[in-house]
């Protein structure tokens, strides 16, 4: 699709989704109008769902107009819609560059869970990602993450609430971080989106400067994807491991003030056959986090054509959770959902219905070992949201 010059010259303006709301009223008394000003904005915005400048009826003509030159509103638009046969719906993401994200909406009794990305690809490359192999692009801004939530929004039935937001989709959080962090002021301000901090949870590879910084913005949960219990192992895995090692990520949040008993960290665990699915894996598991406040989250790895790791065999899975929970860690197994679309954990590479040959079903994994029904594109286990 060609962008019109205008509409080229109309993507370098600020828009307003990309500040909270101390800054919009930081921005408007800047430009001579009264703070009060940003609230009415932000509650047309986040509360009404407001998508042009003149349905703003309590603000001034005049007022309108200049916001209308001088910010844009529409930070992305849905491109293409799934559906699995498990409700989950992925949305395809456009923004004002062309750049394409995914976004996941995941119904269960009583919650809508979204999972958002916070860049275009990662520069991560963790070796049994899909996401990982598209390579990076760009961050988003935090007026993109924002978007992804009320346009996300709009797929509720009536009487529905999205009740969760999950940053586990593409990208690393916590190298986006100053846009992540605004956008968390945004979706826990009471007039922006009225999350409460506890059901967010904000997944990062283990960018150990930043989270600190990140616990600092709001209450938010913590999940790490960890693994591997080696660092041999996580070095290969997850490549960030070589500048943070297990021992440097445990002590970073043995250490961090953040982390408690009413909020400790989820860890992510990608179980891969003959990879890291070992009793000795298992056993290693406990000791490790050992002074950490942590739950666990064992994911059979989603199968996709980027990568050649496998899930275990059912037996193998159990096995493993078996040895954890003997140990007396909180475990759960996490269930895919949207496997069907691929819109399962690691699965998230652009990858829409018609718009790549050749793309693979997947495989299906282990079966379920008595955990709670969870999962799906970094879905967090049901106590993982608050
Ligand atoms: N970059 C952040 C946010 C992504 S969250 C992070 O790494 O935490 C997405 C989660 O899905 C991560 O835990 C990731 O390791 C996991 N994942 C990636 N590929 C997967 C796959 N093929 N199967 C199962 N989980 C996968």
């Amino acid at each position: 699709m060609s962008i019109a010059p205008t509409t080229r010259h109309a993507t370098r303006r600020p828009n307003l989704k990309d500040y909270s709301r101390s800054g919009l009223r930081a921005r408007f008394r800047d430009r001579g109008w009264p703070a009060y000003r940003a609230d009415q904005v932000s509650s047309w915005l986040y509360g009404h769902d407001v998508r042009e400048f003149e349905t703003m009826t309590n603000l001034p003509a005049a007022m309108r107009s200049a916001l209308a030159d001088e910010f844009d509103l529409e930070a992305l638009e849905v491109e293409t819609r799934q559906r699995s046969v498990d409700g989950t719906q992925k949305l395809l993401l456009r923004a004002r560059d062309e750049a394409r994200v995914e976004a996941v909406l995941i119904p269960e009794s009583g919650r809508q869970t979204l999972c958002v990305s916070t860049q275009v690809g990662c520069p991560l490359t963790c070796s049994f990602c899909a996401t990982g192999a598209l390579g990076f692009t760009r961050n988003l801004s935090c007026g993109e993450i924002v978007d992804q939530v009320l346009l996300a929004r709009r797929l509720l039935e009536p009487g529905e609430t999205l009740t969760n937001v999950v940053f586990m989709g593409m990208g690393e959080p916590l190298l986006n971080l100053v846009q992540v962090s605004e956008a968390i002021r945004i979706l826990t301000d009471p007039k922006g989106l009225a999350l409460a901090p506890r059901r967010i949870t904000v997944s990062t590879a283990g960018v150990l400067p930043q989270i600190g910084p990140l616990l600092e913005v709001a209450p938010v949960h913590l999940a790490v994807s960890l693994h591997a219990t080696t660092d041999a192992v996580r070095d290969v895995l997850v490549p960030l491991n070589r500048r943070y090692p297990l021992e440097a990520l445990i002590a970073t949040l043995r250490s961090e003030p953040n982390v408690h008993r009413r909020r400790p960290v989820f860890f992510e665990y990608t179980l891969m056959e003959g990879v890291n699915d070992s009793p000795e894996d298992a056993a290693r598991l406990p000791r490790l986090l050992e002074g950490i406040p942590s739950k666990v989250n064992v994911i059979p790895m989603n199968s996709h054509p980027d990568a050649p790791y496998r899930p275990p065999r059912p037996e193998v899975v159990d096995r493993f959770t078996a040895i954890l929970h003997r140990a007396a860690l909180r475990v759960t197994l996490r269930r895919d959902r949207g496997r069907d679309i691929d819109a399962a954990c690691g699965q998230l590479a652009n990858r829409s219905a018609g718009r790549e040959a050749g793309r693979s079903a997947g495989r299906s994994p282990g079966r379920e070992a008595g955990a709670p029904p969870v999962g799906g594109a970094g879905r967090p286990a049901a106590d993982e949201r608050g």
